[in-house]
């Protein structure tokens, strides 16, 4: 099967049959892992080196090739070192002096990195309401890059992508999208007309929370020159062992991201109705603001749930109370997380303090929702307490 025949297969297809070896007699099905900081070169430098370990690796081609496919990109991926890593390489494409335009519950880090580059006259940055449509499309006046993030982290706002990115390219605007949330599988931002789409791979493609790796996805050459051209000379690359763990984790993706969602919208069902929470955000369900343009825009609703308590004693309370789930930063692991984002240092003010994030995985949905139930009726308990 040549590269070319993946664009005609399916996206649960593809994260298997994608980034194998050539069908060769005795070859692997696997791709090895290449430990090598240098390479033999040509004879004849016209037939394009690999040359040093910085540049390229081998066992970061299949991967690259794959996700390119899963994005319904043109071109390979680029892989790094980490997603931040991947973002410092997206903010790249801003012209000295120029505006960034940016969720203002975007992903901690994006915002930390941007309000780092902007304290040094970089460039500036104008944070926005993603879920307000006219608010955004305003801002794209006199903006170079837009950064989205839909749903938002740990907001689950869900911004109406085909408006915003549509008015952005008739702006001249450059549109980077943080797909890490959705995934390929829930949504293709080069679909609707992005530059660029940026992975956390720590999260689902890899989904084992057990390496720490970015990506970048473009169909534009020249973007995607620029692109190679920052990771090359910034260093952020990846380690070989930690791209082959990815491709590993990436061929259950379509199992993972099936079993999570159902399992969110599940859960997200339960909570609703116990009187212990103010507030649980999921588009997935009827009542969420996000709900209709996630239904309309998404192939899925994801699988993380934010839930606000009274207050952060309870929150706090809850974390401590919950035996399976694991009280952890991170998402998109086979295992169930639990955080109370505002522990962060980093985390926007305008995000409740007792709003605690919960990163659904793939065990049984019955011992999830029975673990935050005892948890969740224990904080009833103290409440009604002597103590
Ligand atoms: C984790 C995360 C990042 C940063 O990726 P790292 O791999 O931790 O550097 C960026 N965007 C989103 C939405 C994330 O969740």
């Amino acid at each position: 099967m040549t590269h070319h025949d993946h664009q005609q297969l399916a996206p649960d297809t593809i994260v298997v049959a994608a980034g194998r070896p050539p069908r060769e007699h005795d070859a692997p099905v696997n791709p090895p892992i290449v430990l090598s900081s240098t390479f033999h070169e040509a004879v004849d430098p016209a037939a394009g080196d690999r040359i040093y370990g910085r540049m390229s690796n081998p066992t970061w081609d299949p991967f690259e090739a794959a996700l390119g496919k899963l994005e319904g990109a043109a071109l390979p991926a680029l892989v790094f070192g980490s997603g931040l890593g991947a973002a410092a390489a997206a903010l790249s494409l801003v012209p000295t002096g120029g505006v960034v335009v940016m969720p203002r519950h975007a992903y901690a880090g994006s915002l930390s990195l941007a309000g780092d580059e902007a304290s040094r006259g970089r460039f500036t940055v104008q944070t926005v309401d993603v879920a307000n449509t006219d608010q955004v499309l305003a801002a794209l006046a006199g903006a170079d890059l837009l950064w989205l993030e839909s749903p938002t982290n740990p907001m689950l706002e869900v911004a109406d992508l085909r408006t915003i990115i549509s008015a952005a390219k008739k702006a001249g605007v450059t549109v980077v999208v943080d797909n890490t949330f959705n995934t390929p599988l829930v949504c293709r931002p080069l679909d609707f007309g992005a530059d660029v789409v940026l992975h956390s791979v720590t999260k689902y493609l890899a989904g084992h929370s057990d390496v720490v790796l970015g990506a970048l996805a473009t169909s534009d050459p020249d973007l995607q020159v620029k692109l190679l051209k920052h990771r090359t000379l910034h260093g952020a690359i990846a380690g070989p062992f930690e791209v082959w763990l990815a491709l590993r984790g990436l061929r259950t993706l379509a199992l993972r991201v099936e079993r999570s969602q159902a399992t969110a919208l599940y859960l997200a069902r339960k909570l609703q109705s116990h009187p212990a929470l103010t507030r649980v955000r999921f588009p997935g369900l009827p009542e969420d603001p996000g709900h209709q343009r996630a239904a309309d825009q998404l192939n899925g609703f994801g699988s993380i749930i934010s839930i606000e308590l009274a207050d952060v004693a309870a929150a706090e309370a809850l974390i401590s109370a919950v035996r399976l789930w694991l009280p952890a930063t991170s998402l998109g692991g086979v295992e169930s997380l639990i955080e109370r984002r505002r522990r962060q240092a980093g985390e926007p003010v305008t995000v409740p303090e007792s709003l605690v994030r919960l990163s659904v995985g793939i065990e049984n949905p019955e011992d999830l929702w029975a673990d935050l139930e005892q948890a969740l009726t224990g904080l009833r308990e103290v409440d009604g307490s002597t103590r």
